[in-house]
């Protein structure tokens, strides 16, 4: 064999995460995913890469009139966040193709067996997994293209996407031991914070999407005042108080569930949010986890409006963020298809 190509010892520390803009922001997205996003942006050291991720969208069916919007709204989702596109690069996917170029050679290097594995793709196809998009099922590859596009050290993700950072860590240890090469890094996971995993209002052992049918399973970012606290009032619950600690509430997933919602948004541990909370029925707890809510939601709507209003704003935001990103991008893709043989742009 012959020697590596040693092309890289040390890798900028870059940060790339994304959102898909199948739907509106839910809370769920701003505990895993948006406030991570913002806080790596804050913590400084890294440079922060922030993508609607359209093409992985359409991995199901999306209203071509509804999806230019959502993938807006998403964007001033983040930007009312506190994501700030002057120190992120912010932008949506399908503004650079590099991401689809990449994922084609992905999509030759992982391998059937891998897919399989993913038990995304088996709870979003569910029981009829051959009427699924063969999109649906290479979304991993795809989002492998997204991270390594940028050699991005870094992913901050809710729990759910972990199996995704590691099939993409497969991916490039595949690819470099392939060809011989350093060129991949190996992209870290960052999943930190109270609420890695926030669940369905109605079902404790579903995670909270934004593509659940039911709108009552989820807090939108958009969502009134009234609308959250009768989501709140709604939510699937038991009959016994709260507990004093947060093991006590093993086998309770509804509650654990607002009780975690409770701390992540009061900033707290779940320990601590329990010393507070010890005793309460939820006729007591719902209203005040009600408006704590509205108190952290109300201003990101608020924003999220303002910004709406602008579409042009937005679009020139993310059609320079799409620049940036093509900077970074490009030169790594086209050594990519050099590396592999293939002619390069
Ligand atoms: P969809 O139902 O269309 O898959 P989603 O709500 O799962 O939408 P994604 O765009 O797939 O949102 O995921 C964006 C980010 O939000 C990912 O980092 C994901 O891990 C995180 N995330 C999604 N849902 C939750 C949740 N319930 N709790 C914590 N993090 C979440
Ligand atoms: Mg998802």
């Amino acid at each position: 064999m012959s020697a590596p190509v040693t092309e890289s010892s040390a890798f900028t520390p870059r940060v790339f995460s994304g959102i898909q803009p199948s739907g509106g922001l839910t809370l769920g997205n701003y505990l895993g995913a948006i406030q991570r996003f913002v806080g790596m942006q804050e913590t400084g050291g890294y440079e922060t890469i922030y993508c609607l991720v359209d093409m992985h969208a359409i991995t199901v069916w999306q209203d071509p009139a509804r999806l230019a919007d959502a993938t807006r709204e998403a964007a001033a989702g983040f930007i009312a966040s506190g994501v700030d596109p002057e120190r992120s690069i912010l932008f949506n996917q399908s503004r650079v193709p590099e991401h689809a170029q990449l994922a084609w050679i992905f999509n030759c290097v992982a391998r059937l067996g891998w897919m399989n594995r993913m038990t995304q793709f088996k709870d979003k196809a569910g029981k009829n997994a051959e009427a699924a998009s063969l999109g649906l099922y290479a979304y991993p590859a795809l989002m492998a293209a997204d991270i390594l596009a940028y050699h991005a050290t870094h992913v901050p993700v809710g729990e759910d996407q972990k199996q995704h950072v590691e099939l993409t860590r497969d991916i490039a240890a595949k690819f470099n031991h392939d060809y011989g090469t350093d060129f991949f890094p190996m992209t870290e996971p960052v999943i930190e914070g109270t609420a890695t995993r926030v669940m369905s209002l109605r079902d404790g052992s579903k995670k909270m999407s934004k593509s659940d049918p039911s709108d009552m399973s989820r807090i939108n970012l958009t969502d009134d005042a009234d609308t959250i606290a009768k989501k709140i009032r709604k939510a699937k619950t038991d009959p016994e108080p709260l507990p004093e600690t947060a093991k006590e509430l093993d086998g309770r997933p509804e509650a654990r569930n607002l009780v975690n919602i409770y701390a992540a948004l009061s900033e707290r541990s779940m320990d601590e949010a329990m010393t507070e909370l010890a005793g309460q029925q939820f006729g007591q707890f719902k209203p005040m986890l009600a408006e704590l809510a509205v108190e952290k939601l109300a201003p990101i709507s608020t924003e999220m409006k303002r910004l709406t209003d602008d579409t042009a704003e937005i679009d020139r935001i993310l059609a320079r963020g799409a620049e940036q990103a093509r900077e970074i991008a490009a030169p790594i893709v086209k050594r990519a298809y050099e590396i592999v043989g293939l002619s390069a742009g």
